[in-house]
């Protein structure tokens, strides 16, 4: 029988924080992932993570300041404070479990400048920032005992009246199901990034955390807001950091001008994302960029610097542009990035589901409201995982485990997943479903929005729905049978997707990275709150929830 207080889904670093916060509070937690924790999206995090120091000068109420104004005033202030707070002790205490920060010359811990902030408070090792810090926090996992289940897929969460029981997973080398019972479930199952076409995002950034949730109940916020990073490289849409930018390079246009001069007098490349992606985008569209792009340069930075600050970027720059940074520009253009959009929970990760707790790129506590800083999210994941996972470990004593049958459990899940596998070879196959979706939440649900557009999306997006509830699994073997996970998290992405689409299309107003070319204008009066998306018995319902201001009042962002 496999049992546990706390089960933690996902070990990315929200994750794998938050099971070493519930084994350290005393529970019997265990992890569950679909890959090697390793593996997870986290590992790609490349800038840094963000800490105010206040022997640097710096104090948590600036970067409270920056991060609401980076958010266009739709974050939730509560928790902003929260996080902001937490900051400086979560990085010394990543320091002290031995992530090898870079320092500067008096050897103290360095920083770097990063977007929309007015101090360089962004705490890095190199330019792969995410891998340093995932792989001692792995050790730190192991090093706990917390119980890990690797290789192994969540397929659905086990609900008793109207509270998580546990849940069902695929073992992926065996293809057996299994039934865990746990008396809280912490959902850290990463973002949806890959419901768009093409998106920085790993492969398996799928949204699963958020469907699961959503079937059954749990409230779905901000959707619409998708962050599309600056600096992405055309077709594959990978990354390139936007330290390159905080180290101080250029955006030029194809006649060479730093264009951004128009757009951010004060902070030009460093303005907040949603407004560079704006303005890169205004110009490839007015005829001023070079085939799609503009260009990032980082030419005067000189060899020795961008080889010790940017080595993984400039890397990347040569096999998938075939420019080198040190010798001539880079083309990049803005692509999907983040989800600021998630699971509401509040400041201890608690879902409106009894028992369900959510953290890091899958959960909306709302501190990232309508545009996300570049790296709060490193820091996003490590504060609300411990507190999410402290408070499950706290929530679970004295709980008794339900009394379910797991064997009944493992039979129905195993009778719903063998019907996928019996349907007739004939439909569509879920990589061209997933494809089609993807290119049309990038042609209409991206930097610039209209309601023909959205709307659009919406009506292929029902289209695609149909499709998949017949999409055939060719694979019908047991190990490793990728083609029915793939169509599993397919289902999941779409759900995310119609939830981004719908809030989209609701929010008649500008704010963050939701841009509508038919109402510009950010619209406090009537657009001042989070649109909420809940499964009704028809479909998607919609609903408002409040910001929580405390002590800073909207203004009009300019930077
Ligand atoms: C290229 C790139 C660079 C970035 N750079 C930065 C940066 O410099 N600074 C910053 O602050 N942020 C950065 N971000 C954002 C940040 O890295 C992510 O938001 C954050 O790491 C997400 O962490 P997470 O723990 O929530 O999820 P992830 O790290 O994505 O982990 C998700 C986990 O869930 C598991 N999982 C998912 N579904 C299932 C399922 N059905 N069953 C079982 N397990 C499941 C996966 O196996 C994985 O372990 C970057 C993101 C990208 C894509």
């Amino acid at each position: 029988m496999l049992e546990h207080d706390v089960l933690v889904v996902g070990a990315g670093l929200a994750g794998m924080r938050a099971a070493i916060a519930a084994r350290d509070s005393g529970a019997n937690a265990a992890i569950i992932s679909k890959v090697h924790p390793v593996r997870s999206h986290s590992n790609a995090a490349q800038g840094g993570i963000n800490a105010a120091l206040t022997d640097r000068g710096d104090n948590w109420e600036d970067h409270a300041y920056d991060t609401i104004k980076g958010s266009d005033f739709l974050g939730d202030q509560d928790a902003i404070e929260v996080m902001c707070r937490a900051a400086g002790q979560s990085l010394i205490d990543m320091e002290h479990m031995g992530v090898t920060f870079n320092r500067d010359d008096e050897g103290k811990l360095g920083t770097r400048a990063f977007g929309g902030q007015r101090v360089a408070r962004t705490f890095f090792v190199g330019d792969f920032t995410g891998q340093a810090l995932l792989h001692v926090m792995f050790e730190q996992l192991v090093k706990s005992g917390v119980q890990s289940y690797e290789e192994w897929f969540v397929t659905s969460l086990i609900m008793e009246d109207g509270k998580i029981s546990g849940v069902t997973a695929l073992e992926i080398r065996t293809g057996q199901v299994h039934a865990i019972k746990a008396k809280t479930v912490i959902l850290c199952t990463g973002g949806c990034g890959r419901l768009f076409e093409p998106s920085t995002n790993a492969l398996i950034v799928t949204g699963d955390g958020m469907g699961l949730a959503y079937n059954v109940g749990a409230r779905l916020m901000d959707m619409e807001m998708v962050q599309y990073h600056p600096t992405t490289i055309a077709g594959s849409g990978v990354l390139l950091s936007e330290a390159a930018r905080g180290e101080g390079a250029y955006l030029r246009d194809r006649h060479g001008n730093r264009f951004m001069e128009k757009y951010a007098p004060n902070m030009m490349e460093l303005a907040s994302r949603d407004v560079v992606s704006r303005a890169e985008q205004t110009e490839i569209n007015a005829g001023n960029g070079i085939d799609g792009c503009v260009h990032l340069d980082c030419t005067h930075l000189g060899e020795r610097f961008i080889m010790e600050k940017l080595p993984q970027i400039r890397e990347l720059g040569i096999d998938l542009t075939g420019k080198d940074m040190i010798k001539e520009p880079v083309p990049i253009r803005p692509g999907m990035h983040y989800i600021m959009g998630g699971i509401k929970t509040d400041i201890d990760g608690q879902t409106n589901i009894p028992g369900i707790y959510a953290a890091g790129e899958c959960a909306n506590v709302s501190v990232h409201g309508g545009n996300r800083l570049g790296a709060n999210s490193l820091l996003d994941t490590i504060v609300f995982g411990e507190r999410s996972g402290s408070h499950a470990a706290d929530a679970s004593k004295g709980v008794s485990f339900s009394n379910f049958n797991p064997d009944e459990v493992v039979a129905n899940e195993e009778r719903r997943l063998q019907e996928i596998l019996d349907r007739p070879d004939n439909g569509d196959r879920w990589s061209k479903i997933r494809r089609e979706m993807g290119d049309s939440m990038n042609r209409n649900v991206a930097v610039f929005r209209t309601k023909e557009g959205i709307e659009e999306t919406i009506e292929e997006l029902q289209g695609l729905k149909q499709r998949y509830s017949s999409v055939p699994v060719h694979n019908k073997g047991k190990v490793f049978n990728t083609d029915l996970i793939f169509a599993l998290e397919l289902g999941f992405m779409i759900d995310c997707a119609e939830a981004i689409a719908i809030s989209a299309l609701e929010r008649k107003e500008s704010r963050g990275a939701q841009f509508r070319l038919d109402y510009p204008n950010r619209d406090d009066d009537n657009w001042l709150k989070h649109i909420v998306v809940t499964q009704g018995e028809l479909g998607p319902e919609l609903s408002e929830l409040p910001v929580t201001i405390t002590k800073w009042t909207p203004e009009e962002r300019k930077y």
